[in-house]
Protein backbone atom coordinates (compact mmCIF):
# COMPACT_ATOMS: atom_id res chain seq x y z
CA UNK A 1 0.00 0.00 0.00
CA UNK A 2 1.73 3.81 -0.78
CA UNK A 3 0.27 6.64 0.79
CA UNK A 4 -0.50 9.67 -0.90
CA UNK A 5 1.85 12.45 0.54
CA UNK A 6 -0.57 15.28 -0.64
CA UNK A 7 -2.72 14.21 2.70
CA UNK A 8 0.09 15.18 5.15
CA UNK A 9 0.33 18.64 6.32
CA UNK A 10 3.85 19.49 7.93
CA UNK A 11 3.21 17.78 10.97
CA UNK A 12 1.73 14.54 9.14
CA UNK A 13 4.44 14.32 7.07
CA UNK A 14 7.37 14.66 9.72
CA UNK A 15 5.38 11.82 11.45
CA UNK A 16 5.48 9.68 8.43
CA UNK A 17 8.65 10.50 7.70
CA UNK A 18 9.88 9.51 11.48
CA UNK A 19 7.97 5.70 10.90
CA UNK A 20 10.53 5.42 8.08
CA UNK A 21 13.58 7.02 10.64
CA UNK A 22 13.72 9.95 7.92
CA UNK A 23 14.86 13.00 9.75
CA UNK A 24 11.80 16.40 9.89
CA UNK A 25 13.75 18.41 7.61
CA UNK A 26 13.73 16.07 5.25
CA UNK A 27 9.91 15.88 5.55
CA UNK A 28 10.11 19.83 5.04
CA UNK A 29 12.15 19.71 2.12
CA UNK A 30 9.61 17.54 0.54
CA UNK A 31 6.84 19.58 1.37
CA UNK A 32 8.13 22.37 0.00
CA UNK A 33 9.16 20.51 -3.45
CA UNK A 34 5.57 19.41 -3.57
CA UNK A 35 3.65 22.30 -2.90
CA UNK A 36 6.01 25.44 -3.37
CA UNK A 37 7.33 23.73 -6.31
CA UNK A 38 4.24 21.66 -7.50
CA UNK A 39 6.23 18.96 -8.28
CA UNK A 40 5.08 15.42 -7.90
CA UNK A 41 7.94 13.35 -9.38
CA UNK A 42 10.34 12.52 -6.20
CA UNK A 43 13.16 12.28 -9.14
CA UNK A 44 13.43 15.81 -9.42
CA UNK A 45 13.71 16.30 -5.64
CA UNK A 46 17.43 16.63 -6.50
CA UNK A 47 18.46 17.76 -2.68
CA UNK A 48 17.46 14.94 -1.61
CA UNK A 49 19.25 11.93 -1.66
CA UNK A 50 19.00 9.11 -4.37
CA UNK A 51 18.54 6.34 -1.97
CA UNK A 52 15.45 8.50 -0.29
CA UNK A 53 13.92 9.03 -3.44
CA UNK A 54 14.16 5.53 -4.31
CA UNK A 55 12.51 4.76 -1.31
CA UNK A 56 10.05 7.40 -1.49
CA UNK A 57 9.06 5.92 -4.86
CA UNK A 58 8.44 2.52 -3.42
CA UNK A 59 6.04 3.69 -0.41
CA UNK A 60 4.59 6.88 -1.34
CA UNK A 61 2.81 8.77 -4.06
CA UNK A 62 1.84 12.29 -5.03
CA UNK A 63 -1.62 12.15 -6.69
CA UNK A 64 -3.99 14.83 -6.82
CA UNK A 65 -7.44 14.94 -8.48
CA UNK A 66 -7.50 14.81 -12.36
CA UNK A 67 -8.73 17.83 -14.20
CA UNK A 68 -11.64 16.58 -16.57
CA UNK A 69 -12.09 19.32 -18.14
CA UNK A 70 -10.60 23.20 -17.60
CA UNK A 71 -13.28 26.20 -18.75
CA UNK A 72 -12.63 30.29 -19.12
CA UNK A 73 -15.23 32.47 -19.02
CA UNK A 74 -15.88 35.46 -21.07
CA UNK A 75 -15.12 37.06 -17.83
CA UNK A 76 -11.71 35.72 -17.12
CA UNK A 77 -12.89 33.10 -14.35
CA UNK A 78 -12.22 29.86 -14.92
CA UNK A 79 -13.79 26.77 -13.76
CA UNK A 80 -12.06 23.20 -13.26
CA UNK A 81 -13.58 20.52 -12.83
CA UNK A 82 -12.37 17.16 -11.37
CA UNK A 83 -12.49 13.68 -11.12
CA UNK A 84 -12.64 11.86 -7.48
CA UNK A 85 -13.54 8.80 -8.32
CA UNK A 86 -16.63 6.28 -7.95
CA UNK A 87 -18.89 9.05 -10.78
CA UNK A 88 -18.02 11.57 -8.48
CA UNK A 89 -16.74 14.83 -9.58
CA UNK A 90 -16.18 18.32 -7.95
CA UNK A 91 -15.91 21.96 -9.20
CA UNK A 92 -13.26 24.51 -8.28
CA UNK A 93 -13.59 28.57 -9.37
CA UNK A 94 -10.53 30.81 -10.17
CA UNK A 95 -11.88 34.45 -10.31
CA UNK A 96 -9.31 37.09 -11.48
CA UNK A 97 -9.46 40.63 -9.77
CA UNK A 98 -7.19 43.69 -10.47
CA UNK A 99 -5.95 43.11 -6.67
CA UNK A 100 -5.96 39.52 -6.21
CA UNK A 101 -7.09 36.12 -7.63
CA UNK A 102 -9.20 33.52 -5.81
CA UNK A 103 -9.46 30.46 -5.72
CA UNK A 104 -12.90 29.04 -4.76
CA UNK A 105 -12.72 25.04 -3.30
CA UNK A 106 -14.77 22.54 -2.96
CA UNK A 107 -14.61 20.17 0.43
CA UNK A 108 -17.46 17.44 -0.60
CA UNK A 109 -18.96 16.27 -3.09
CA UNK A 110 -22.23 16.95 -2.84
CA UNK A 111 -23.53 18.31 0.49
CA UNK A 112 -25.94 16.84 3.11
CA UNK A 113 -27.63 19.81 4.13
CA UNK A 114 -29.84 20.46 1.61
CA UNK A 115 -30.50 24.26 1.51
CA UNK A 116 -33.06 25.14 -0.38
CA UNK A 117 -31.78 27.58 -3.03
CA UNK A 118 -28.34 25.41 -3.81
CA UNK A 119 -27.80 23.44 -6.64
CA UNK A 120 -24.50 20.78 -4.53
CA UNK A 121 -27.20 20.29 -2.12
CA UNK A 122 -30.00 19.59 -4.38
CA UNK A 123 -27.73 16.15 -5.50
CA UNK A 124 -27.72 15.11 -1.92
CA UNK A 125 -24.16 13.83 -0.31
CA UNK A 126 -21.83 12.00 -1.57
CA UNK A 127 -18.53 11.65 0.19
CA UNK A 128 -16.17 13.61 2.58
CA UNK A 129 -13.07 15.22 0.11
CA UNK A 130 -9.87 14.12 0.95
CA UNK A 131 -6.60 16.11 2.30
CA UNK A 132 -5.28 15.53 -1.21
CA UNK A 133 -8.81 16.17 -2.89
CA UNK A 134 -8.92 19.32 -1.30
CA UNK A 135 -5.43 20.84 -1.38
CA UNK A 136 -4.82 19.29 -4.61
CA UNK A 137 -7.36 21.81 -6.16
CA UNK A 138 -4.77 24.15 -5.06
CA UNK A 139 -2.08 22.20 -6.21
CA UNK A 140 -3.51 21.84 -9.72
CA UNK A 141 -5.07 25.45 -10.32
CA UNK A 142 -1.37 26.73 -9.43
CA UNK A 143 -0.05 24.90 -12.31
CA UNK A 144 -2.94 25.14 -14.76
CA UNK A 145 -2.60 29.23 -14.20
CA UNK A 146 1.37 28.67 -14.35
CA UNK A 147 1.93 29.91 -11.19
CA UNK A 148 6.09 30.76 -10.81
CA UNK A 149 7.16 30.09 -7.04
CA UNK A 150 9.64 32.91 -7.20
CA UNK A 151 7.45 35.23 -9.03
CA UNK A 152 3.95 36.96 -7.88
CA UNK A 153 1.04 34.83 -6.54
CA UNK A 154 -1.64 34.38 -9.07
CA UNK A 155 -3.62 33.04 -5.90
CA UNK A 156 -3.55 35.05 -3.78
CA UNK A 157 -6.72 34.39 -1.54
CA UNK A 158 -8.70 31.12 -1.14
CA UNK A 159 -12.61 30.34 -0.13
CA UNK A 160 -13.91 26.93 1.09
CA UNK A 161 -17.35 28.12 -0.52
CA UNK A 162 -17.72 25.81 -3.64
CA UNK A 163 -19.32 22.24 -2.96
CA UNK A 164 -19.77 21.12 0.20
CA UNK A 165 -20.18 22.55 3.54
CA UNK A 166 -16.50 22.51 4.97
CA UNK A 167 -17.14 22.20 8.94
CA UNK A 168 -19.15 18.86 7.89
CA UNK A 169 -15.19 17.53 6.62
CA UNK A 170 -14.00 19.33 9.40
CA UNK A 171 -10.27 16.98 10.23
CA UNK A 172 -9.81 17.31 6.27
CA UNK A 173 -10.58 20.96 5.53
CA UNK A 174 -8.43 21.85 8.30
CA UNK A 175 -5.63 20.04 7.29
CA UNK A 176 -5.92 21.42 4.09
CA UNK A 177 -6.26 24.90 5.79
CA UNK A 178 -2.84 24.20 7.47
CA UNK A 179 -0.90 23.83 3.96
CA UNK A 180 -2.28 26.91 2.73
CA UNK A 181 -1.30 29.14 5.52
CA UNK A 182 2.11 27.12 5.70
CA UNK A 183 5.12 28.82 4.42
CA UNK A 184 6.57 25.60 3.23
CA UNK A 185 3.87 24.99 1.51
CA UNK A 186 1.29 28.05 0.28
CA UNK A 187 2.13 30.65 2.87
CA UNK A 188 -0.96 32.21 2.61
CA UNK A 189 -2.38 34.98 5.18
CA UNK A 190 -4.86 33.80 7.23
CA UNK A 191 -6.71 36.82 6.25
CA UNK A 192 -6.66 35.85 2.84
CA UNK A 193 -8.41 32.04 3.66
CA UNK A 194 -12.07 32.07 4.41
CA UNK A 195 -14.15 29.65 5.71
CA UNK A 196 -18.21 29.92 4.27
CA UNK A 197 -20.59 27.34 6.31
CA UNK A 198 -24.23 27.48 6.73
CA UNK A 199 -24.03 27.51 10.58
CA UNK A 200 -22.35 24.23 12.28
CA UNK A 201 -22.85 26.18 15.71
CA UNK A 202 -20.31 23.31 17.51
CA UNK A 203 -18.12 23.25 14.74
CA UNK A 204 -17.57 27.43 14.57
CA UNK A 205 -16.10 26.94 17.94
CA UNK A 206 -13.71 24.20 17.03
CA UNK A 207 -11.99 25.73 13.94
CA UNK A 208 -11.84 29.17 15.93
CA UNK A 209 -9.51 27.19 18.45
CA UNK A 210 -7.99 25.04 16.24
CA UNK A 211 -7.47 26.83 13.11
CA UNK A 212 -8.69 30.70 13.31
CA UNK A 213 -9.15 31.89 9.64
CA UNK A 214 -11.60 34.40 8.11
CA UNK A 215 -15.39 33.45 8.65
CA UNK A 216 -17.80 33.87 6.10
CA UNK A 217 -21.62 32.78 7.30
CA UNK A 218 -24.34 31.66 5.19
CA UNK A 219 -27.42 33.99 6.54
CA UNK A 220 -29.71 34.33 4.17
CA UNK A 221 -32.68 35.31 6.10
CA UNK A 222 -33.46 37.43 9.26
CA UNK A 223 -36.05 35.29 11.40
CA UNK A 224 -35.88 31.70 12.65
CA UNK A 225 -38.98 30.87 10.50
CA UNK A 226 -37.70 31.66 7.12
CA UNK A 227 -34.38 30.27 7.78
CA UNK A 228 -35.96 27.07 8.59
CA UNK A 229 -37.49 27.35 5.34
CA UNK A 230 -34.22 28.09 3.75
CA UNK A 231 -31.23 26.61 5.35
CA UNK A 232 -32.92 23.21 7.16
CA UNK A 233 -29.80 23.69 9.56
CA UNK A 234 -31.28 26.07 11.32
CA UNK A 235 -33.79 24.08 13.16
CA UNK A 236 -31.00 22.67 14.94
CA UNK A 237 -28.60 25.66 15.77
CA UNK A 238 -31.07 28.54 15.49
CA UNK A 239 -30.33 32.51 14.70
CA UNK A 240 -29.85 33.21 18.52
CA UNK A 241 -26.82 30.98 19.05
CA UNK A 242 -25.72 31.23 15.37
CA UNK A 243 -25.37 35.11 16.56
CA UNK A 244 -23.43 34.22 20.20
CA UNK A 245 -20.88 31.20 17.72
CA UNK A 246 -19.42 34.55 15.42
CA UNK A 247 -19.54 36.84 18.46
CA UNK A 248 -17.26 33.95 20.07
CA UNK A 249 -15.40 33.38 17.08
CA UNK A 250 -13.90 37.05 16.69
CA UNK A 251 -12.58 36.58 19.75
CA UNK A 252 -9.81 34.83 18.19
CA UNK A 253 -10.29 35.56 14.55
CA UNK A 254 -7.86 37.08 11.89
CA UNK A 255 -10.12 39.78 11.31
CA UNK A 256 -12.42 41.97 13.11
CA UNK A 257 -15.57 41.10 11.38
CA UNK A 258 -18.10 38.50 9.99
CA UNK A 259 -19.09 38.39 6.49
CA UNK A 260 -22.59 37.46 6.60
CA UNK A 261 -23.56 36.04 2.81
CA UNK A 262 -27.22 36.82 2.07
CA UNK A 263 -28.31 35.36 -1.44
CA UNK A 264 -31.30 37.73 -2.51
CA UNK A 265 -34.51 35.39 -3.36
CA UNK A 266 -37.28 37.44 -5.66
CA UNK A 267 -39.96 38.02 -2.77
CA UNK A 268 -39.08 35.29 -0.07
CA UNK A 269 -35.81 37.12 1.45
CA UNK A 270 -35.61 40.87 -0.47
CA UNK A 271 -38.26 43.33 1.51
CA UNK A 272 -37.52 46.66 3.05
CA UNK A 273 -38.78 45.07 6.65
CA UNK A 274 -36.24 42.12 6.21
CA UNK A 275 -33.23 44.43 5.81
CA UNK A 276 -34.69 46.33 9.25
CA UNK A 277 -35.25 42.80 10.75
CA UNK A 278 -31.22 41.54 9.73
CA UNK A 279 -30.05 45.11 11.46
CA UNK A 280 -31.46 44.39 14.57
CA UNK A 281 -30.65 40.54 14.27
CA UNK A 282 -26.91 41.35 13.99
CA UNK A 283 -26.56 44.21 16.03
CA UNK A 284 -24.11 43.08 18.15
CA UNK A 285 -22.15 41.49 15.86
CA UNK A 286 -19.37 43.64 13.83
CA UNK A 287 -19.98 42.25 10.62
CA UNK A 288 -20.49 43.00 6.85
CA UNK A 289 -22.80 41.91 4.49
CA UNK A 290 -22.24 40.09 0.73
CA UNK A 291 -25.56 40.47 -0.85
CA UNK A 292 -25.51 37.47 -3.63
CA UNK A 293 -27.89 37.70 -6.19
CA UNK A 294 -29.25 34.14 -6.50
CA UNK A 295 -28.12 32.25 -9.45
CA UNK A 296 -30.82 29.95 -11.00
CA UNK A 297 -30.30 26.36 -11.62
CA UNK A 298 -32.86 23.82 -13.69
CA UNK A 299 -35.31 22.84 -11.23
CA UNK A 300 -34.72 25.59 -9.06
CA UNK A 301 -38.33 27.47 -7.95
CA UNK A 302 -36.82 30.36 -6.80
CA UNK A 303 -36.11 33.91 -9.18
CA UNK A 304 -33.41 36.30 -8.63
CA UNK A 305 -34.27 39.32 -7.32
CA UNK A 306 -34.20 42.52 -9.62
CA UNK A 307 -31.46 45.27 -9.37
CA UNK A 308 -32.66 47.98 -8.46
CA UNK A 309 -34.32 45.73 -5.27
CA UNK A 310 -31.17 44.84 -4.04
CA UNK A 311 -29.91 48.25 -4.36
CA UNK A 312 -32.47 49.40 -2.16
CA UNK A 313 -31.78 46.01 0.45
CA UNK A 314 -28.17 46.96 0.51
CA UNK A 315 -28.87 51.11 0.64
CA UNK A 316 -31.26 50.21 4.16
CA UNK A 317 -27.75 48.56 5.54
CA UNK A 318 -25.68 50.74 4.87
CA UNK A 319 -27.38 53.53 5.89
CA UNK A 320 -27.16 51.78 9.28
CA UNK A 321 -23.68 52.41 9.03
CA UNK A 322 -23.07 48.01 7.92
CA UNK A 323 -20.74 47.79 5.25
CA UNK A 324 -22.48 46.04 2.33
CA UNK A 325 -21.33 44.51 -1.17
CA UNK A 326 -23.19 43.05 -3.68
CA UNK A 327 -21.51 39.82 -5.35
CA UNK A 328 -20.75 40.29 -9.18
CA UNK A 329 -21.81 37.39 -10.45
CA UNK A 330 -19.33 35.91 -12.74
CA UNK A 331 -18.65 32.77 -14.46
CA UNK A 332 -22.26 32.22 -14.86
CA UNK A 333 -21.79 31.44 -18.88
CA UNK A 334 -19.92 28.41 -17.57
CA UNK A 335 -22.03 27.54 -14.79
CA UNK A 336 -19.32 28.66 -12.10
CA UNK A 337 -21.30 31.24 -10.26
CA UNK A 338 -21.96 30.54 -6.56
CA UNK A 339 -24.18 28.01 -6.10
CA UNK A 340 -24.19 26.22 -9.65
CA UNK A 341 -21.42 23.84 -8.81
CA UNK A 342 -22.67 20.27 -9.51
CA UNK A 343 -19.87 18.49 -10.73
CA UNK A 344 -21.71 15.90 -12.86
CA UNK A 345 -19.20 15.23 -15.64
CA UNK A 346 -21.84 14.41 -18.64
CA UNK A 347 -23.88 17.28 -18.28
CA UNK A 348 -21.18 20.01 -18.23
CA UNK A 349 -19.43 18.40 -21.22
CA UNK A 350 -22.85 18.41 -23.41
CA UNK A 351 -23.34 21.86 -22.43
CA UNK A 352 -19.86 23.24 -22.72
CA UNK A 353 -19.88 22.71 -26.84
CA UNK A 354 -21.55 26.18 -27.60
CA UNK A 355 -21.36 29.93 -25.75
CA UNK A 356 -18.31 28.59 -23.96
CA UNK A 357 -14.42 28.70 -24.67
CA UNK A 358 -12.32 26.10 -24.51
CA UNK A 359 -9.00 26.62 -21.93
CA UNK A 360 -6.49 25.03 -25.04
CA UNK A 361 -8.57 26.92 -27.70
CA UNK A 362 -8.56 30.40 -25.62
CA UNK A 363 -4.79 29.62 -25.31
CA UNK A 364 -3.90 29.80 -28.66
CA UNK A 365 -5.84 32.66 -29.34
N1 LIG B 1 -21.66 25.11 2.51
C1 LIG B 1 -21.06 26.37 2.69
C2 LIG B 1 -20.12 26.78 1.56
C3 LIG B 1 -20.52 26.45 0.16
S1 LIG B 1 -21.90 27.33 -0.48
C4 LIG B 1 -22.12 27.44 2.90
O1 LIG B 1 -23.28 27.15 2.71
O2 LIG B 1 -21.74 28.53 3.31
C5 LIG B 1 -21.20 28.93 -0.86
C6 LIG B 1 -22.21 30.06 -0.90
O3 LIG B 1 -23.04 30.01 -2.07
C7 LIG B 1 -23.14 30.04 0.29
O4 LIG B 1 -23.31 31.32 0.82
C8 LIG B 1 -24.40 29.55 -0.35
O5 LIG B 1 -25.51 29.86 0.42
C9 LIG B 1 -24.38 30.25 -1.67
N2 LIG B 1 -25.33 29.69 -2.65
C10 LIG B 1 -25.79 28.44 -2.71
N3 LIG B 1 -26.65 28.31 -3.74
C11 LIG B 1 -26.72 29.50 -4.35
C12 LIG B 1 -27.42 29.99 -5.50
N4 LIG B 1 -28.20 29.18 -6.24
N5 LIG B 1 -27.26 31.28 -5.84
C13 LIG B 1 -26.43 32.07 -5.14
N6 LIG B 1 -25.75 31.67 -4.06
C14 LIG B 1 -25.88 30.40 -3.66
FE1 LIG C 1 -24.55 22.71 1.48
FE2 LIG C 1 -23.74 25.27 1.47
FE3 LIG C 1 -25.30 24.30 -0.50
FE4 LIG C 1 -26.32 24.64 1.95
S1 LIG C 1 -25.55 26.26 0.56
S2 LIG C 1 -26.62 22.83 0.62
S3 LIG C 1 -24.59 24.12 3.22
S4 LIG C 1 -23.22 23.69 -0.05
Amino acid sequence: MTVNLLDFDAAGLEAFFAEQGEKAFRARQVLRWMHRFGQSDFDAMTDIAKSLREKLKRIATIVPPAIVSDRLSDDGTRKFLFDVGGGNAVETVFIPEDDRGTLCVSTQAGCALDCSFCSTGKQGFNRNLTVAEIIGQLWQANRALGADPAGERIISNVVLMGMGEPLANFENSVTALRLMLDDNAYGLSRRRVTVSTSGLVPVMDRLRDECPVALAVSLHAPNDALRDELVPINRKYPLRELMAACQRYLEKAPRDFVTFEYVMLDGVNDSDDHARQLLELTHDVPCKFNLIPFNPFPGSPYRRTPSPRIRRFAEILMNAGVVTTTRKTRGDDIDAACGQLAGQVRDKTRRASHRVIDIHEARSR
